[in-house]
């Protein structure tokens, strides 16, 4: 499933090859895992100049041993992405038992790895993030421009960095406030998963809060 593609450096003209995967079982793979998440496993090193470029790409990452995977489908803008039939005979995906996500960009991507790894529900965590951007806002009276999960540290707490229009800082949440907030939003986790790759974020979590998606 390797494919490679040819680039031409717009520094140097130097042409060059870039191959990657398509879609990876990161517990087959395990040497390629820091790759992904830093993203040079995206990047083209201009074998003339050495600069690197970022390879946009359609990436599928499968992690069976938790039991999720993260299409990365740069652009991406619907609300679920139906499962490939290429996918559902491959004995190497579990679509069915596991948790589907598609995210439209190389940060969402390496974020939901990082919360589903963690065994933590990104439908949670993305109520915390709206609580966190509310706080803050009457707090200081300034907009949050995104949140992103970072870890779980030592205590178990759980570590977000929160950028602002000209700063970013990072703060952390005791576990036993994502365990209430998991009770609490308890109706965000009722749909049954495994059907399809869905588009978990803010805009999810809105129609979610409105009512306006009852479907999903
Ligand atoms: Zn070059």
């Amino acid at each position: 499933m390797s494919h490679t593609k040819t680039f031409e450096c717009p520094e140097c003209q130097t042409s060059g090859q870039h191959s990657m995967e398509k879609r990876v079982c990161v517990n087959k793979r395990p040497d390629l895992k820091d790759e992904i998440l830093n993203g040079s496993y995206f990047e083209w090193v201009c074998p003339g100049c050495g600069k690197r470029f970022f390879i946009d790409d359609v990436f599928l990452y499968n992690d069976d041993m938790h039991k999720f995977m993260v299409y990365l489908i740069p652009g991406y803008n619907e609300d679920t992405l139906p499962v490939p039939t290429l996918l559902k005979t491959d004995d190497d995906y579990d679509t069915a038992n596991s948790v589907l996500r598609v995210a439209s960009g190389f940060v969402d991507f390496t974020e939901k790895i990082r919360i589903l790894e963690s065994g933590l529900d990104d439908r949670v965590i993305e109520a915390m993030k709206a609580i966190y951007a509310t706080v803050h806002k009457n707090t200081w009276a300034e907009d949050v421009y995104n949140i992103l999960f970072e870890s779980i540290g030592s205590e178990g707490e759980l570590n977000f960095d929160v950028f602002l229009e000209k700063d970013d800082f990072s703060f952390s949440v005791p576990r036993d406030i994502y365990d209430k907030t998991l009770e609490d939003f308890a109706f965000l986790r009722r749909r049954q998963e495994g059907d399809a790759f869905l588009l978990i974020d803010q805009n999810w979590l809105n129609n979610k809060l409105s009512g306006a998606d009852d479907k999903t």
